[in-house]
């Protein structure tokens, strides 16, 4: 990995007009820099190395929208309250879910009208089915592989960019998200935990070998050499509609070593966040003097008990998410808008 790094710094030619900390060139090879980054996963929090973030041109970034839910502009008003809100905190811990990932063309479950539930009768697989049933495993990986070419080239938005900026200038202290994406460590957000896990790894349920997901998906290739079903609509976790015609056929490959089942390594719905993953985002909630939670409705428990805390610790909420979230009586500051248009206009210098 440091070696792809190092290429890509050779090839950065100019730096960038907002900040000394990012490089940005048009000529750096994105695909590699996503490689660098998704290679590390999850544990790139123990990383000691300083990051580099590369952040392609404003022009070349494709703007989604099609999964974004409405929202009225934020008014000035507003930002001024978030940016005092951040000023105020030297450790800022923040909270991501679905919403900040929507205009990168990844749906939420929930948004009105462009949530994954609202244009789909698809749901997400349940652990349980996961580990009891072989045609639910076949179902999920034939629609995982499917999804997964479009799902894991998805790049990050400016709402993690800004993030991620906000890290290296010594702002964030922590960053928790709910997403399975790798969209904030694709920022080269560093000091990242990934609450529910991460799709680009791959945990054997047997023996616990750990794979890439990339490997995975060349091996499944080569075991499904007929299958050859595109899909465009992906959801949040990178599953895609198949019909049961087209899943039959797939053949599921198991764990190269001891030959046990394969599940992705992340927390299915059903399933609990692990105990110390849960406990290190504890920690370092507890360590920090704010938080801000950033595209998320906070419906799901696992999300809200970070709000809890946050209220029980004494320590100001913030929240920014298009629509209502459940903790929005205990927040000291809520703006209801879209994180792009936000976010970039904070100061943390
Ligand atoms: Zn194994």
């Amino acid at each position: 990995m440091a070696a792809i790094i190092l290429h890509v710094v050779s090839l950065a030619n100019r730096p960038c007009r907002r900040s000394n900390f990012i490089l940005k060139s048009s000529k750096v090879p994105l695909k590699q820099v996503m490689f660098a980054t998704i290679a590390s996963g999850t544990h790139i929090e123990h990383l000691s190395t300083q990051p580099q973030i590369f952040k392609p041109d404003d022009d070349s970034v494709v703007k989604e929208t099609s999964c974004v839910p409405e929202s009225s502009p934020v008014d000035e008003a507003a930002l001024e309250k978030l940016q005092d809100f951040v000023s105020a905190s030297k450790r800022l811990f923040v909270l991501t879910g679905a919403g900040i990932s929507t205009e990168s063309g990844i749906p939420d479950y929930r948004s009105e009208g462009v949530g994954l539930y609202a244009r789909s009768d698809s749901r997400p697989i349940q652990y349980q089915d996961f580990l009891k049933s072989a045609s639910k495993r076949r179902r999920y990986w034939a629609r995982n592989f499917v999804g997964w070419p479009k799902f894991s080239s998805v790049l990050p938005n400016a709402a993690h960019w800004a993030l991620a900026e906000w890290e290296w200038a010594g702002k964030v202290h922590w960053l928790v998200t709910q997403n399975v994406d790798a969209l904030h460590t694709k920022a080269q957000s560093r000091r990242v935990i990934e609450l529910h896990g991460c799709s680009a790894w791959i945990v054997c349920l047997s023996c616990g070998q750990k794979t890439t997901r990339d490997k995975l998906q060349k091996r499944m290739k080569e075991m499904n050499p007929q299958f050859s079903v595109e899909s465009q609509v992906i959801a949040p976790d990178g599953d895609v509609v198949l019909s049961d015609e087209a899943v039959a056929g797939f053949t599921v490959p198991s764990c190269s070593s001891c030959h046990g089942i394969l599940k992705p390594d992340l927390v299915f719905f059903g399933d609990n966040v692990p105990r110390d993953i849960r406990e290190s985002a504890f920690a370092r909630l507890l360590e920090a003097d704010a938080v801000l939670v950033a595209g998320s409705s906070l419906e799901v428990y696992s999300g809200f008990r970070f709000a809890l805390a946050a209220k029980e610790q004494k320590k100001p909420l913030g929240i920014v998410n298009i629509g209502p979230t459940r903790a929005d009586q205990l927040a000291k500051l809520k703006i209801d808008g879209r994180l792009s248009s936000i976010l970039p206009r904070i100061q943390v210098a």
